[in-house]
């Protein structure tokens, strides 16, 4: 076993169906007396329900989150922050919602609640990024880890079914890369095989009836425990496609992650046989690769980066920026290689 030091930071964690009906009382429990509540343009009106239930904590809401937090948008919410004087930030929403609030709490401290309402699991992490003339900076900092996380699975009953698939996916990514992380250790080992096992699981179920309760209970636990993960832990190449892949050419999140995670996995299979053992066991797949490219074929997923939008012409360039910079993978980083991994994921080759 690798030495490791682990410092677990775990926002407080409300859960039930219908918890969101609590979120007054864990305003009031950070002490907060005006909360500004954060949304996409599409779930303006669940924002509006959450300030129904603030009463008097609602200092109003700012329904103008979007992908990849583009800085004018933090800039044009911190002045919606500073105009009603809000104490307490709500997120209510998926990844780039949340990804919102992280950013405004990074330059003021104003405490986050979370309420995601898809399977993402930024609200687990120190993670941050901001978009500014294309490029994205990411960062980790304490500060921008919310307070507390309502889990509400009746929030995410209307989810599409396609993008309930990838956001589970994406979920599944996470923590499949904590299974070979170099600072992973036995704790978060088990929060990843019980968090993949848990949303591979939930997808039959959702498939059948994507209204069912507990299957999106199940579901959002998984989200739950593979956010933990990618909070406590260095992610590899799978992390680093997908950044390179989804900031230089404009591909959707959680499809992209969707895509590349089997080929990921097979590129660095030969070196962490162990994980690749406990990451098929989780998907009750013969093989990692081959089972979560079955796991998104299965349910309806694209799995081609063609499928999602991505140019054949643009792979050299993608392979060429995938080899920039140095991170820690399992396997060393071949340019021959990784451009073949590209063209397979390209044409959506099953990987065994
Ligand atoms: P998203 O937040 O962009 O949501 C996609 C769309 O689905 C939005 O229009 C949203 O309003 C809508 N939506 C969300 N929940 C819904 C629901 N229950 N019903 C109907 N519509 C709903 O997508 P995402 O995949 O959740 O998040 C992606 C973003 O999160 C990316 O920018 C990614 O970089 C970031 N992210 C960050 C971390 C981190 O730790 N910092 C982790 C994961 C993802």
């Amino acid at each position: 076993m690798n030495d490791f030091v682990f410092h677990m930071r775990m926002p407080r964690v409300v859960f039930g169906a219908g918890a969101l009906q609590h979120v007054r009382r864990e305003v009031e429990a950070i002490g907060a007396e005006r909360a500004l509540v954060l949304s996409t343009p599409g779930q303006a009106a669940l924002a509006q329900r959450v300030v129904e239930l603030l009463g008097e904590h609602a200092a109003g809401v700012f329904s103008g989150a979007a992908m990849h937090v583009p800085v004018e948008t933090v800039s044009a919410a911190e002045d919606r922050v500073q105009s009603v004087d809000a104490n307490c930030l709500i997120a209510i929403g998926g990844g780039s919602t949340t990804g919102l609030a992280k950013a405004l709490a990074l330059d003021s401290g104003i405490p986050v609640i979370a309420i995601p309402t898809t399977y993402a699991g930024s609200e687990m992490t120190t993670m941050y990024g901001l978009t500014e003339g294309g490029a994205k900076r990411t960062g980790r900092d304490a500060s921008v880890l919310p307070r507390c996380v309502i889990y509400d699975p009746e929030l995410s009953l209307g989810l599409p079914f396609p993008t309930t698939v990838v956001s589970a996916i994406n979920a599944i990514a996470h923590a499949a890369e904590g299974l070979y992380a170099p600072d992973g250790n036995p704790v978060v080992d088990l929060y990843a095989q019980e968090g993949m096992r848990r949303s591979a699981a939930a997808l039959p179920r959702l498939q059948a009836n994507p209204r069912d309760i507990e299957a999106r209970g199940d579901a959002l636990v998984g989200a739950w425990m593979c956010g933990v993960v990618m909070g406590s832990v260095t992610v590899g190449l799978h992390h680093k496609l997908c950044h390179t892949l989804g900031g230089s050419f404009g591909l959707p999140h959680a499809e992209l992650h969707t895509v590349v995670l089997p080929h990921a996995l097979a590129y660095n299979a030969p070196a962490v046989p162990e994980a690749m053992r406990k990451i098929a066991a989780a998907l009750l797949a013969p093989s990692a690769p081959g089972g979560v490219f079955d796991l998104a074929a299965r349910h309806g997923a694209a799995t081609s980066l063609r499928a999602i939008g991505m140019r054949e012409a643009d792979l050299d360039r993608a392979a060429e920026l995938a080899m920039q910079g140095q991170y820690p993978n399992p396997r060393p980083l071949e340019r021959g290689p990784l451009r073949e991994l590209l063209q397979r994921a390209w044409a959506g080759v099953r990987p065994d």
